[in-house]
């Protein structure tokens, strides 16, 4: 149980700055540089991480690649990996209370979503992925008699995971668990804005018996670290979360390369389409705000794109928007906060800036619009509301990736259907209806690599995670995560 005074007696405690990992050493960086740690609740300097070269990255990668290559991992037994992951989350767990005050001070997350979002599905994406490791099985193909045709998962080698400053547990956790799980080593780049809590559970992974240069991890800016990474011929592939703008570096530096896979978790616009049969329409007015404001809006399946149809437009929007002004936005360190800070001072410039341009398109400001808690000295915005936006508008084509909603109205099924696919990507959408085939033939419709019906925003570990259009490829989560990380291998044996 979370308890306000237990979070008190951390909130304060001083923050040792981190180093690199790589192979068996704790190190600066090659040229000493350290990137500030600023917290967003307060903009106070928190600590400094190393700002990792790009002699760190290669020195990491070769790591890395030792690792794999004289098999100290993935010639281990299953049984011997699994036992390591268990461990592992076993020691999280046992911080979870440390991590999760960590790293909210470090990315702004409200702690009452952090405690599950991050730790808990940490554990959770651990364990579940140790556990799964030795159900994989290969196969035997339905040849003929006289050969025997043997298909075998083997790991694929050196996975660099690139991930982003929201939940870097969870997505942390969500690249490490399968990759690790299947055999392969990894070199990490956490994100420059929000690393310190990932950077504590990798460390506690050595702990856990994880042998040296299995697992690097390599902090530092995206154009030097990231980049390092996927330029590397000895990388195999990039398992990456973040921007689309990041994403298309990383395949262009493939191709730049040696090739290697690249499997891009990106952005959203997500719309959640509201019909006039609705049968609850205070919740769904409800789940919806929540949909969009939680966590400031930087979810990437945030609800952003509200597409009502035009006979409850008025009454919905009502709702949501008395709902989203009760929303308490503030200190994510306290219980009853439900919407934290935005992580950085460069993202909240970016919310407002999205403001600006939607006015001058046309779009009605409903309510909101502003920078809030100046005298915090932190980073943080009223939940936002724009009503009459058209599907051309920046505000409906672009993510903002902040506390800002964008409302449509549409008059029928097929309107519905074509305002919520009109845009470049396709990572989540909701439906709200009572009729159960309309629901379906949404489901259909709508291109989204998940789509919610009569709720918003809800998963767990077992099913998977990932986009269309260009909301990226491949998927986090569920078994299909370990598609990812490993090659198949035929062998053809005459008998
Ligand atoms: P970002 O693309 O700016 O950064 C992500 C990571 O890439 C960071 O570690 C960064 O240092 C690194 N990076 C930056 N430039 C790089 C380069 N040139 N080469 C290699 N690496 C580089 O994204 P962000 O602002 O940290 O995160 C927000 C974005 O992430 C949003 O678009 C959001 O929708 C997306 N996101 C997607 C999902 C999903 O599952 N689809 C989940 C969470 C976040």
């Amino acid at each position: 149980m979370l308890e306000q005074t237990d979070i008190d007696k951390l909130r304060d405690s001083a923050v040792k700055p981190c180093d690199l990992m790589i192979g068996d050493k704790f190190c600066d960086s090659q040229n000493g540089e350290t990137l500030d740690v600023v917290s967003p609740i307060n903009g106070s300097l928190l600590t400094t991480i190393a700002a990792g070269t790009k002699d760190d990255a290669n020195q990491a990668i070769s790591a890395a690649r030792a690792a794999f290559e004289d098999r100290r991992w993935c010639g281990q037994t299953p049984a011997a990996r699994k036992n390591v992951l268990l461990a592992w989350a076993d020691l999280i767990e046992v911080e979870a209370l440390e991590l999760t005050v960590l790293g909210v001070r470090d990315n702004g997350t409200e702690i009452s979503m952090a405690i599950k979002a991050e730790v808990g599905s940490a554990v959770n994406t651990i364990r579940y992925y140790a556990e799964a490791l030795d159900k994989v099985y290969g196969q035997i193909a339905p040849t003929d008699d006289d050969v025997l045709g043997l298909v075998h998962h083997e790991p694929v080698g050196v996975i660099g995971a690139i991930v982003p400053w929201n939940f870097p547990l969870m997505i942390g956790a969500w690249k490490l668990a399968p990759a690790l799980a299947m055999g392969n080593s990894v070199v990490l780049k956490p994100s420059e804005t929000a690393s310190l809590s990932l950077l504590r559970i990798c460390q506690l992974a050595l702990d856990a018996g994880l042998p040296e240069g299995v697992l690097n991890v390599v902090s530092g800016r995206g154009d030097i670290v990231g980049e390092a990474i996927s330029l590397s011929m000895d990388v195999d592939v990039i398992a990456f979360t973040g921007s689309g703008t990041t994403g298309r570096c990383l395949l262009e530096n493939s191709a730049r390369s040696n090739m290697k896979r690249c499997y891009l978790e990106l952005g959203g616009k997500s719309p959640n389409v509201v019909f006039e049969d609705v049968e609850n329409l205070s919740e769904a007015a409800k789940t919806s705000a929540a949909g969009i404001f939680r966590n400031s809006g930087q979810v990437c399946v945030a609800a952003s794109r509200l597409v009502v149809q035009q006979s409850i437009h008025d009454e919905f929007v009502e709702e949501l928007a008395k709902h989203a002004a009760a929303m308490k936005v503030g200190n994510p360190l306290e219980i009853t906060t439900q919407s934290g800070a935005i992580n950085n001072s460069g993202q909240l410039k970016q919310d407002l800036k999205f403001v600006e341009i939607a006015q001058a398109e046309g779009a009605n400001l409903y309510q909101g619009g502003r920078q809030i808690l100046q005298d915090t000295g932190g980073y943080y915005m009223e939940p936002t509301i724009f009503t009459n936006v058209k599907s051309e508008d920046s505000l409906a084509r672009n993510e903002v990736f902040g506390p800002v909603l964008a409302v449509s109205a549409f008059e029928d099924e097929a309107d519905a259907t074509t305002i919520a696919n009109s845009t470049d990507f396709g990572l989540a959408a909701g439906i709200w209806t009572a009729d159960l085939s309309r629901a379906h033939r949404m489901v259909r419709s709508l291109r989204a690599g998940v789509v919610h019906v009569n709720t918003y925003g809800g998963t767990d570990i077992t099913v998977p995670l990932g986009g269309v259009k260009q909301s990226g490829n491949g998927h986090d989560k569920s078994m299909h995560a370990f598609d990812k990380y490993c090659d198949l291998k035929t062998a053809w044996i005459k008998l």
